[in-house]
């Protein structure tokens, strides 16, 4: 085994490299740039990363709840800075998170593709 294949998995999923080989770029561009169109397969171990049509339906799910998450981690600091209404906690936590949405929802299809690589590996 190598030292590449034994760097942490969060490691690779944040460089958005291939479940498979970890390796190949997912993206052709980092994370935190925007959001690129995905390469259709890994360049090294020819892993297709969109298995089916609809694949990345699930990633939608992961992207909902990193949102969440975050949105709610916002709106508790501001909470115990500010002690705002409810209302204006969350217009202005959505406010916040929205430039981040690019970012998360290539974050959530990295992920999903490493989830459902763990649950059932393309060989
Ligand atoms: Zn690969």
């Amino acid at each position: 085994m190598s030292d590449k294949a034994k760097a942490p998995v969060l490691l690779d999923m944040l460089r958005q490299t291939c479940p498979r080989c970890r390796v190949g770029r997912i993206y052709p561009s980092s994370v935190f740039r925007g959001f690129p169109k995905m390469n259709d397969q890994c360049a090294v171990c020819r892993l297709w990363f969109e298995r089916e049509e609809g694949y990345f339906l699930g990633a939608m799910i992961v992207d909902y709840a990193l949102a969440m998450v975050i949105t709610t981690a916002i709106a508790a600091l501001l909470w115990s800075l500010t002690h705002w209404s409810f209302e204006k906690l969350c217009v202005v936590a959505i406010l916040i998170f929205l430039p981040a949405v690019p970012t998360v929802t290539r974050l959530g299809r990295v992920l999903w593709i490493y989830f459902d690589q763990f649950i059932d590996p393309q060989r």
